[in-house]
C-alpha cells in the first residue's frame, strides 16, 4: 500500500480552508482523513475515525486545548471541518482516572464539552483518541490487519509481526473501557507507533497528519506482506448444471425474507445483487457453513448485515420450486436461530432490549453471488459492500489459517448497543420506503413528475423510455435506474425487468404510462396507423403488466398495477380513434387484471387524465384546437368544470394515490379538473 500524501495537496488544503477561518491543523486533518476513506481496503461507509488536538479561541478570546474528532454521520472520505466537532481536551482527559463510565455518561461527557452545541455527536472512539497524548490520531478497520487478527492464531501472528512498534490490545467493545485499555498498553509501549485492536482494527499516531497517516501506510502494508506469504487453494463445492438467473430468484428471495411489521403486514426491503469471481468462489467453497457463520470482520459492521447471512443453496432453473422449499426451510431456522441468539443474550441484561426483525440482511447463494438487504437501495449497497468486505477479509484469513470472529456474547453487545442502533437513521415514516417502482414512458413530463412523487414517499424509481439519452437525464435526476427500453418489444421489456430484479430485489408498483397520440378518421385512417397506435397504446401496458405480475406472484406479497387510459377511454374525441380505441382497450386490460390477480394481492387501477402539456400533447396541437374552439390556449388548456389548467403532478399525485389505496382495485380515477361528458357510468 502507498502513502498518496502530497505537500501540494496538503498545502492547497490549508490554503483552500484558511479563507473559510479554517485553522492549519483541521484543514490537514481532512486531507489526510480523505487520502484514507477513498481507500476501500481501509474503511467503508463512515468506518473507522480521526482526530487532532489543537488550540481554539472562544467569544470572549480565550484559548482553549480541544481535540477535533470524527462526527458520527460524517463518512471520512468526503468530511469536512463541521464533521469535526472540537470537544474541550481538558474535561475529556480527566475521565480517564475514572473506574467506569456508563454510556449515557460518555455521551453527556462528550455533548456538554461540545464548544458548538448543534455539533454531531462525537465518534463513540473520542475517548480513545482524547488519552492518546498524540496531535493527530488515526483508526481504520484496515483490510489486511483484520484479515490477520481474525485467526484463530491472529494474537501470536500479529504480536511477532508487530512487535513493541504496535502492540496488541485484546477486543473489547468500543467505549470508555477500550479507551482506558488502549491508553494502559500505549504506557507500556510509549514509543509505539500505532495499536492494534485484536478483532476490530489498527490505531496509528504521530506529531503531524503526514505522519501519523504514513504510519497507517506503513502498519497496513506490513499486514498484507505478511499475507502475501500464505497460500492454498479452497476446496469448492460441486454445482448441478443449468442454474437460474439471478434476477429469476431475486424476487422470491425478497418476497421470502420481507420481515413482519407492527401492523402485521411486512415491510418491504430491497435487495441488490452483486457477483464477481471472488465473491463466487467464497460461496461456492466447501467450508462456507463454517467461515460464514463466524461472525463479523470487525464488529460494528453487524447492525448492517446481521451476526450471520442466510446461506441459499444453487438454484436449479428446472427445479426452482423444490428450491423455493429449501429456501423457506433454510429462512426458518435462521429465523429460530436469531431468536434464540436475542433470547440467550437479551436475559443477562439489566435493561432488557426489544428484539430486532429476525431476517437475514445478507443471502448468499452458492453457484450465483450475494444479495444485500436494506430499506432502500442505499442501505442494501451498504450491506452488500460490507458482504463484500467481509468476503475479501475472510478469504485472505482463510489462505492462512482459519477465520474466526468475536464471541457470539460480544457480537450481541454490538448489535444492541443503543449507540450504534443510534448510527440507522430510521426511514419507516416514508410510506414508499422499501418499495420499487417501474414506470413507462419515464423520460416524459408525466413519467418524470411520476418518479419524482414516487421519490418524496421513499420509494426506489426505475424509469423506462425508448429515449435512452433522456431517460438517462431523468433517471439520474430522482437518483432512479434508467433503461432504454421500446415496451412494444416483448425481449426489451424482458431485459429490462431483469435489470430491475438484480439492482432492486424485484417490483411492488407498475405505472404503465408511455403512450403516443395517433389522429385520423375512423371509416379512412389506414390500417398500418391502428395497429401501430393498438402496439403502443394497448400491447406494451399488457406486456409490461405481464411482466410485472410474474414478478409480484414470485414475491408473493401482492402487487400494484397503474394505467394512464385517457379520458378518449370513454369520451371519444372526433378524429381521435385511432388513440381512443386502444385506450379503451387498456381500460378495459386494467379491470381484466384486476379480476384474473385480487386472489394474489394485486390491485389494478387506471387514471383517466385529459389535457396535459406532454410528449403527448404537444402546443402544436394545443395551438390548433384552441385555434378551432375560437378561445386562447390557455382558455382550452382551463376548459374544464373547476377552470383551472391540470398538469403532469396532478397525474403523479393520482398515481401515487391509487398505490396507497390498499383496499381499491378496478377504478378509474379521473384528472381532468371535471369532464362531465367522460364521466363513467
Ligand atoms: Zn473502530
Amino acid at each position: 500500500m502507498e502513502s498518496l500524501w502530497s505537500d501540494n495537496q496538503a498545502t492547497a488544503f490549508v490554503e483552500k480552508y484558511a479563507e473559510q477561518g479554517v485553522a492549519s491543523d483541521v484543514a490537514l486533518r481532512v486531507y489526510s482523513s480523505r487520502l484514507l476513506g477513498t481507500m476501500r481496503q481501509l474503511v467503508l461507509h463512515g468506518g473507522g475515525n480521526v482526530s487532532v488536538k489543537t488550540k481554539v479561541t472562544d467569544l470572549l478570546g480565550r484559548e482553549e486545548d480541544v481535540i477535533c474528532v470524527k462526527g458520527s454521520g460524517w463518512d471520512m472520505a468526503t468530511i469536512e471541518p463541521l464533521g469535526l466537532p472540537a470537544v474541550r481536551l481538558g474535561p475529556i482527559r480527566a475521565i480517564s482516572n475514572l473506574d467506569s463510565l456508563s454510556d449515557r455518561d460518555m455521551v453527556n461527557v462528550h455533548r456538554s464539552n461540545l464548544l458548538d452545541s448543534s455539533s454531531p455527536n462525537p465518534s463513540v472512539e473520542t475517548l480513545l483518541h482524547a488519552f492518546l497524548p498524540h496531535k493527530f490520531v488515526d483508526h481504520t478497520h484496515a483490510n489486511a490487519v483484520l484479515a490477520l487478527t481474525d485467526l484463530t492464531d491472529g494474537e501470536s501472528i500479529c504480536s511477532s509481526l508487530y512487535g513493541e512498534r504496535a502492540p496488541l490490545v485484546p477486543y473489547i467493545m468500543p467505549g470508555f473501557s477500550l479507551a482506558k485499555k488502549a491508553l494502559e498498553v500505549y504506557r507500556e509501549n510509549p514509543d509505539c507507533q500505532g495499536l492494534i485492536l485484536l478483532k476490530h482494527g489498527i490505531f496509528s499516531f504521530g506529531d503531524t497528519a503526514r505522519e501519523s497517516y504514513e504510519r497507517m501506510i506503513n502498519l497496513v502494508s506490513l499486514a498484507e506482506t505478511r499475507l502475501g506469504i500464505g497460500g492454498g487453494e479452497v476446496g469448492r463445492v460441486a454445482l448441478p448444471k443449468g442454474l437460474a438467473r439471478p434476477a429469476e430468484i431475486a424476487p422470491i428471495l425478497r418476497g421470502k425474507c420481507a420481515p413482519l411489521s407492527a401492523d402485521g403486514g411486512y415491510r418491504h426491503l430491497i435487495a441488490t445483487y452483486r457477483t464477481n469471481e471472488f465473491i463466487k468462489a467464497y460461496v461456492d467453497g466447501k467450508a462456507l457453513p463454517r467461515y460464514s457463520q463466524a461472525g463479523p470482520v470487525t464488529p460494528d459492521h453487524v447492525i448492517r448485515t446481521k451476526p450471520k447471512p442466510l446461506i441459499v443453496p444453487p438454484p436449479e432453473a428446472a427445479k426452482l420450486n423444490h428450491w423455493t422449499e429449501e429456501v423457506e426451510k433454510r429462512l426458518a431456522s435462521y429465523q429460530t436461530e436469531y431468536r434464540a441468539y436475542f433470547g440467550r443474550h437479551n436475559k443477562r441484561l439489566e435493561e432488557p432490549k426489544i428484539a430486532l426483525d429476525p431476517m437475514p440482511r445478507v443471502v448468499l447463494v452458492r453457484g450465483l453471488g450475494l444479495f444485500g438487504f436494506g430499506d432502500s437501495i442505499g442501505a442494501a449497497s451498504i450491506a452488500a459492500d460490507l458482504a463484500e468486505n467481509t468476503i475479501s477479509v475472510v478469504s485472505a484469513s482463510e489462505q492462512l489459517g482459519k477465520f474466526e470472529s468475536i464471541s457470539e456474547s460480544d457480537v450481541f453487545d454490538v448489535e444492541y448497543w443503543s449507540l450504534e442502533q443510534a448510527k440507522l437513521g430510521r426511514d419507516t415514516a416514508l410510506l414508499l420506503a422499501g418499495q420499487v417502482v417501474a414506470i413507462t414512458g419515464g423520460a416524459g413530463a408525466i413519467g418524470s413528475a411520476t418518479a419524482t412523487a414516487f421519490r418524496v414517499k421513499g420509494a426506489e424509481v426505475a424509469l423506462l423510455d425508448v429515449d435512452c439519452g433522456e431517460v438517462m437525464k431523468a433517471a439520474s435526476r430522482v437518483g432512479g435506474l434508467g433503461l432504454c427500453c421500446d415496451v412494444t418489444k416483448c425481449d426489451q421489456v424482458e431485459t429490462a425487468f431483469e435489470h430491475i430484479c438484480e439492482r432492486y430485489g424485484g417490483l411492488d408498483i407498475l405505472v404503465s404510462n408511455a403512450g403516443r397520440a395517433w389522429e385520423g378518421r375512423i371509416g379512412e385512417v389506414a390500417d398500418e396507423v391502428l395497429r401501430e397506435s393498438f402496439e403502443l397504446n394497448f400491447f406494451s401496458h399488457q406486456n409490461v403488466a405481464q411482466s410485472a405480475v410474474r414478478i409480484m406472484r414470485l414475491q408473493g406479497k401482492g402487487g400494484v398495477l397503474l394505467f394512464n387510459a385517457s379520458k378518449q377511454a370513454v369520451n371519444p374525441g372526433a378524429n381521435f380513434g385511432p388513440y381512443g380505441l386502444p385506450k379503451a382497450a387498456t381500460l378495459s386490460l386494467s379491470r381484466q387484471y384486476a379480476v384474473d390477480y385480487g386472489a394474489d394481492g394485486i390491485r389494478s387501477n387506471a387514471i383517466n387524465a385529459d389535457r396535459i402539456r406532454s410528449g403527448l400533447m404537444t402546443a402544436d396541437m394545443i395551438a390548433s384546437r384552441a385555434k378551432a374552439r375560437g378561445v386562447s390556449t390557455g382558455q382550452y388548456m382551463a376548459g374544464n368544470l373547476l377552470r383551472t389548467e391540470v398538469d403532469a403532478k396532478d397525474v403523479a399525485n393520482a398515481f401515487v394515490s391509487l398505490a396507497l389505496a390498499s383496499k381499491t382495485t378496478g377504478a378509474v380515477l379521473t384528472v381532468d379538473g371535471g369532464n362531465i361528458a367522460a364521466a363513467l357510468r
